[in-house]
């Protein structure tokens, strides 16, 4: 029998490398248009993007904004100087063989981000958001014969991209999702970029090493690539420690280089060894002005920026008492958090009291009924045909009592699917609550008169039988009569013997 070596444990080391494409109307050195998708190839050029020898870059001046709006949400430095550089390589995606790109003097350094994981919380540091060119797109096929040949798309050349690099800080595969969510999050609220992983406007490359826990050296990375989604992500995360412990558990080194991610296989492939930054001969863009920022530009940026993630939630906790759930799924994005706003500020104004009902009132239609509607239909909050008015105006008339909180999910169907107005709904369909006492006893009388059996179970002691005769009572009535007033009736006829 051989002895059992005790395993080592080992510390994940987690650093993230994320490209995002900014939403600028024009390109990033020239005035091409900047929507080229679903654009026939090539139709989105013009020489400066294509790379054509003696042609002007021009900075897209929106986009170094964009890029600084992200550096201050991410608590960045915004230097008083900066530059472009240019990065030689030799891909062919490449029309100039070079990118314009910043080196040593970025857009915005020494951020941070609290990201929060399993009920942890983390501070992530932001070395650097700095802005650069994206490159063009080569499409690869195979001809009936087997014959590979690769096809080059320029519409992407030159469109504004902006690379937002973290320090080595998170220390799982599940922290380092936290932290992309976190910042897809906060560039959608900054209305930066769509910041869509599928759509490849949001692009994260994790590097990812293992060390033995305690010690505080850094092991050889491996940069993963080719991750086109969330779940891929996380995915390749898990592969590379799984493969990593396996390597150094054996007794070899873990090689410094790229793996590409293979979706079908689920696993990592070498791709090349990775690049250092002397490979890319880096020097200062000569057609291009260093830029000087002035504080007074920076404030101006800072006073424009708009509430973030962070902030939103902590302000709906105080002022609408949500709990903290609800305030992380309320403001899980701006138009969502705006909806709920906006249905809040349609009603009068109100005593506290009555104001916090309202706001659990909204939040429970908006996180509830809504949602689901909106997710069976795959829609996002801002294609529903329901506005956030007419969202308030159906629980207005709940709470007036003019209906009854099941007729109002009713209700909502029919506005979600037609966009019309609550109080019309209820008119037209007859759903207005039974005012009329006497109605809902005699529905009582009629559901009790028609289920011998039941009544005859709650009288001999089987006290549940009480609910099916309350659903039938619902079901006669359509939900128009209130759940108390049934309930008292049903109380009060059942207790007489016949
Ligand atoms: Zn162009
Ligand atoms: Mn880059």
């Amino acid at each position: 029998m051989t002895p059992a070596t005790a395993a080592t444990d080992y510390e994940v080391v987690v650093g993230l490398e994320v490209h995002a494409q900014l939403t600028t109307r024009s390109k990033m050195f020239c005035r091409c248009d900047s929507g080229y998708s679903g654009a026939p190839p090539n139709t989105h050029v013009c020489p400066v993007c294509l790379g054509m020898p003696g042609v002007l870059p021009v900075i897209n001046a929106r986009a170094v904004e964009l890029v600084m709006m992200t550096g201050l949400a991410l608590n960045c430095q915004i230097p008083e100087r900066a530059k472009f550089d240019r990065k030689n390589y030799p891909y062919p995606d490449l029309m100039k063989g070079y990118q314009i790109s910043q080196y040593d003097m970025p857009l915005c350094q020494n951020g941070w981000v609290d990201v929060e994981n399993d009920g942890q919380t983390r501070r992530i540091r932001v070395n650097r958001v700095h802005l650069e060119e994206d490159t063009a797109r080569l499409l690869h096929h195979a001809d009936p014969s087997g014959e590979t040949y690769s096809l080059l798309d320029v519409n992407r050349a030159g469109m504004p991209l902006m690379e937002i690099v973290t320090e080595p800080d998170a220390r799982s595969p599940g922290e380092a999702l936290a932290y992309l969510t976190k910042l897809r999050q906060v560039l959608r609220y900054l209305g930066v970029s769509d910041a869509n992983m599928e759509e490849g406007n949001f692009r994260c490359e994790p590097n990812l090493s293992l060390r033995p826990r305690g010690s505080s050296d850094l092991g050889s990375k491996v940069e993963i690539k080719n991750l086109n989604s969330f779940r891929a992500a996380l995915r390749g995360m898990e592969f590379e420690v799984a493969r990593q412990t396996k390597v150094l558990d054996s007794g070899g080194r873990v090689v410094q280089e790229t793996r590409g991610w293979r979706d079908e296989t689920g696993e990592t492939v070498s791709q090349r060894s990775k690049e250092f930054a002397h490979d890319y001969r880096y020097f200062p863009e000569p057609d291009l002005p260093p830029l000087a920022v002035t504080p007074a530009y920076v404030a101006d940026l800072r006073a424009r920026l708009p509430e973030l993630p962070d902030a939103k939630r902590e302000r709906f906790l105080v002022d609408y008492a949500v709990s903290p759930y609800e305030a992380h799924l309320l403001t899980e994005s701006r138009a969502k958090a705006d909806y709920f706003e906006t249905a809040l500020k349609t009603f009068d104004p109100a005593p506290p009291e009555l104001a916090r009902t309202r706001a659990k009132l909204v939040t429970n239609w908006l996180l509830g009924d809504l949602s689901k509607l909106l997710n069976a239909s795959g829609q996002d909050i801002m294609e529903a045909r329901v506005g956030p008015g007419q969202l308030a105006a159906l629980i207005g008339l709940v709470q007036e009592g003019k209906v009854s909180a099941t007729a109002a999910k009713e209700v909502l169907g029919v506005m979600f699917e037609t966009g019309r107005e609550p109080l019309d709904i209820v008119g037209e369909r007859g759903l207005g609550r039974i005012e009329d006492g006497d109605a809902v006893l005699g529905a009582v009388r009629a559901v009790l008169a028609a289920n011998s059996k039941a009544v005859a179970d709650y009288r001999s002691g089987k006290a549940e039988a009480i609910k099916f005769l309350f659903g039938q009572v619902m079901k006669e009535t359509r939900g128009r009569a209130g759940a108390p007033q049934i309930q008292q009736l049903l109380e009060t006829e059942l207790a007489k013997h016949d």
